[in-house]
């Protein structure tokens, strides 16, 4: 992978940003790379010891004030580590993305006792969090959730099931969005968002099955059977839930997968473009073929689109302007877009691409996972065709800037 920096990403990189962008790419060639082959060989297991490595370095508080410990670097940094993991492993940058959705949820929404219990465990890798929204019937419709906590004196009680939840088997807390009124009221005050810790009495993770691709991450089942905690657990206020949901998928979850399709997607044209200069064909190599050509050249102006819409939205955020509907269409078409290229790759590798063991299966079975989280397209559009018709909708950018002022002068929301 380059480890120059593209001259389009100049504008939005500071030297901090260039230092962790050099950093993210050793870290990924010394640790990350040499344990690819053993993640796709070890169907079935989970990655922990890359997730120990990030943790260890702080990059799960990358975004973390440091009044509680964090690195307080903000989410262009976060981009910047994940983009580059995902350059060598969609695995690795998944596990590192996943778990700073619940981290966004903390540190925007947490008491402070809640940040000064979680986020300094976070920072020193002790402790990932994980969010559970998802459920086996609804699916993204979260207003149609079943999981219900119901009060009971002190405690919350909570039933119902979670499915595809990054780092399920990693994490050591996890936000779990539960139903806390009956099904008629709307879901803008009917959820409520609880931490609930791993060693919880009635929740069960379901054994780690593995996916289509990012072999060894972990996206597994939690069942909650009658769990029991605390009131102090519940995460911003009785009802907010759908609020806590929402603003960290917009404001973490989209540009996560953003820069995770783009750290594919531009493996995806480095390999296609190694190939294609390599194999022969007539007298010179298949890239010499103008109808090749025309396509590489159609990947390579995908990539280097992806390249600024990915920044310009994490940027735009770090600088407390209004960017959800920049966010949204940066996951949105930076997973279209290196979609495309992967289908484009696989074509121009020919039957190449499906050699197991060969870098452009993984890179395609992987691609696929960046569709589905943190909302489909569908649900990009939805909210895309919203900003055209210039109907409102909360904008989360705008409503949580305080804690998205990431300077470090700016650091401490406590
Ligand atoms: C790699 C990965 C990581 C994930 N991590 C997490 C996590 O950490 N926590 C978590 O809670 N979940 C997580 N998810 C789950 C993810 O959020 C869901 O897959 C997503 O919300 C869609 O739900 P579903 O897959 O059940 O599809 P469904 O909601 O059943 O949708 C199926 C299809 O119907 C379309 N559709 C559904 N409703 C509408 C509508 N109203 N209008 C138009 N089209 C619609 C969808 O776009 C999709 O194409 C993860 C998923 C993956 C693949």
């Amino acid at each position: 992978m380059p480890t120059t920096l593209p001259t389009a990403l100049r504008p939005y990189l500071t030297p901090v940003h260039e230092r962790l962008w050099q950093e993210a790419d050793a870290f990924a060639a010394e640790h990350v790379a040499p344990r690819v082959k053993h993640m796709e060989a070890m169907l079935g297991k989970v990655e922990r010891k890359t997730a120990e490595l990030m943790g260890a370095r702080g990059w799960f508080a990358i975004t973390v004030p440091a009044a509680y410990g964090g690195l307080a670097k903000g989410h262009v940094a976060k981009t910047v580590l994940i983009h580059r993991i995902a350059t060598v492993s969609g695995a690795a940058a998944a596990i590192l993305q996943a778990s700073q959705i619940p981290v966004g949820a903390l540190v925007h929404w947490g008491s402070h006792e809640q940040k000064r219990l979680w986020l300094p465990q976070v920072a020193d890798g002790t402790v990932l969090p994980s969010i559970a929204v998802t459920e086996p019937a609804m699916g993204g419709q979260i207003g149609g959730m079943q999981a219900v906590a119901e009060r009971d004196g002190d405690t919350w009680v909570i039933t119902g099931s979670k499915v595809h939840i990054g780092n399920s088997h990693l994490a050591g807390v996890h936000v779990v969005i539960a139903r806390t009124a009956p099904l008629e009221v709307p879901a803008s005050r009917a959820l409520t968002a609880f931490l609930v810790e791993r060693n919880r009495r009635g929740l069960t993770v379901r054994p780690h099955r593995p996916g289509l691709g990012l072999h060894g991450f972990s996206c597994g089942r939690l069942d909650l059977t009658r769990v029991r905690v605390p009131l102090a657990n519940v995460l911003g206020d009785v009802g907010q839930g759908l609020n806590v949901a929402q603003s960290s998928s917009i404001l973490y979850g989209r540009p996560n997968l953003a820069a995770v399709s783009l750290g594919l997607h531009e493996a995806i044209v480095q390999t296609t473009s190694r190939y294609l200069k390599h194999r022969p064909r007539y007298s010179g190599a298949l890239s010499d073929l103008a109808v090749v050509r025309d396509r590489i050249g159609d990947m390579e102006a995908r990539l280097r689109a992806a390249r600024i819409l990915t920044y310009q939205a994490v940027h735009l955020l770090d600088h407390d302007l209004p960017c959800d509907t920049d966010l949204i269409n940066s996951k949105y078409l930076g997973h279209q877009w290196a979609g495309r290229s992967g289908r484009d790759a696989m074509e121009l590798h020919g039957a190449q691409a499906l050699d197991a063991g060969y870098p452009m299966e993984r890179l395609w079975r992987d691609i696929q996972h960046t569709h589905p989280p943190a909302g489909t397209g569908d649900f990009q559009r939805i909210h895309l065709a919203k900003a055209a018709l210039q109907e409102d909708p909360i904008e989360w950018s705008v409503q949580l800037a305080a804690q998205t002022a990431w300077s470090p002068q700016d650091a401490t929301v406590a």
